[in-house]
């Protein structure tokens, strides 16, 4: 079995065709600098800010999912009115236990609805 000379010479090339899946190059080491970088669960998740009264929000993106999945802010509790952080603003609404008082997010029911 012998190659024709016109073949003998050949060398398979990278091909710019674009019929067979298309590789997505790989982005992440020239992701943009000044992104803020996801934290081991894959969550770009703001810095808990100045008490502000409870007015900013601030949401929390998924990278993997690339979507919010949930905000942050400072929030005033349903049941005593102080404010405290919360890490879900929709779904956290008790205030939790802090350093100098006991939050009202009783220990059974740490979802505080
Ligand atoms: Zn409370």
């Amino acid at each position: 079995m012998t190659q024709p000379a016109w073949l003998a010479n050949w060398q398979p090339q990278p091909t710019k065709h674009r019929s067979g899946p298309q590789v997505a190059p790989k982005a992440a080491v020239q992701s943009a600098p000044t992104k803020p970088k996801a934290n081991y669960q894959g969550f770009i998740e703001p810095r808990m800010w100045p008490q502000d009264g409870g007015t900013r929000r601030e949401p929390v993106l998924d990278t993997d999912l690339g979507r919010v999945v949930r905000y942050v802010g400072w929030r005033k509790c349903m049941r005593c009115g102080q404010l405290f952080w919360s890490e879900d603003v929709l779904r956290l609404r008790l205030c939790t236990p802090q350093p100098n008082r006991q939050g009202c997010r009783s220990r059974q029911d740490d979802d505080g609805i």
